[in-house]
């Protein structure tokens, strides 16, 4: 029940129907007893700056997580950026402080990290290929180098975005290894512990394998398989890596683990929820 007295928080996108944020936020808030709520903003790109504005105004409101395709353009609205979200230039979500600004972090990575542990992946020392550089690629890789991977080895049908992102690595994570490979030329996946697809191939529309079956054919049994890819929630690429004998994590399970990152950085959940 919203209240007049209830505080909301809010994801914003468009389209928006599609998001399951609101449904696991609210009955978590409805479990918990809190006079909190959150509405989903299928909002018109044209008014992003006043939409920006109002959000500084609104004086209910905790703040908002933001999907796409507003990552980008927001980030560049916002008063406060964490240093991750302003070398990647992107946020998934945005803080209102108690005096009207707002503060902007990317917390895909950790949900990424919260899913992956959960399966027992130990990301210091680990070995990574990654598909796909764009903005959820981006988020894990800079999560991983946090954590301590040894090396990260990124894909993309785009090369322009590979080097871009293997430059920023590089620049705030020398400690990690990384290196490119072009799609065509992935050769044997034996030497890795965690592959991940954070590109949406697989997902419903764009049926299309990350990975081909041969290169899947070389995945070793104690390989960790991700994808981020939501719709389907088993791809076609994690029933292949299963049928390897992987253990693999599905785009649902990385959504839900960010579930908390995003409600402490807005301050209406515990981290662990
Ligand atoms: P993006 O457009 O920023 O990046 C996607 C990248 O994938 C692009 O660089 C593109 O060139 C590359 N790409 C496309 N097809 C490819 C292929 N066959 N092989 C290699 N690279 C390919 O998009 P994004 O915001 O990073 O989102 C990527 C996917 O992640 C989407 O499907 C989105 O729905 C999903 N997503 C999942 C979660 C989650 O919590 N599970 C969160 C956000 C986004």
């Amino acid at each position: 029940m919203i209240r007049g007295t209830t505080e909301l928080v809010a994801i914003v996108g468009s389209p928006i129907a599609q998001v399951k944020s609101p449904r696991n936020f609210n009955a978590w808030f409805e479990r918990h007893g809190k006079d909190l709520a959150m509405i989903p903003i299928d909002l018109d790109g044209q008014s992003l700056d006043g939409f920006v504005d109002a959000l500084r105004a609104w004086r209910n409101l905790r703040g908002c997580v933001v999907t796409v395709p507003y990552k980008q353009a927001i980030a560049t609205r916002v008063d406060t950026l964490s240093p991750r979200s302003q070398a990647l230039g992107c946020v998934n979500v945005i803080r209102r402080e108690a005096d009207g600004t707002l503060t902007g972090d990317i917390v895909d990575g950790d949900g990424f990290m919260n899913a992956a542990r959960r399966h027992g992946f130990v990301p210091k020392g680990a070995r990574v290929l990654l598909i796909g550089a764009g903005g959820v690629g981006s988020a894990i890789a800079w999560s991983l180098c946090e954590h301590g991977a040894a090396s990260i080895v990124l894909t993309d049908l785009d090369a322009s975005r590979v080097e871009r992102l293997r430059a920023l690595l590089a620049t705030h994570h020398a400690a990690t290894d990384t290196g490119t490979r072009a799609g065509a030329r992935l050769g044997s996946l034996a030497p890795f512990d965690l592959v991940v697809n954070a590109s949406p191939a697989g997902m419903a529309g764009y049926d299309e394998l990350p990975v081909s079956p041969d290169g899947l054919a070389t995945l070793r049994a104690d390989t960790l398989v991700a994808d981020v890819v939501t719709s389907p929630e088993a791809t076609r690429f994690l029933e292949l890596a299963r049928q390897a004998g992987c253990r693999v994590q599905t785009g649902a399970e990385m959504a839900l683990a960010q579930l908390g990152n995003l409600g402490a950085f807005m301050h209406v959940t515990p981290l662990d929820i």
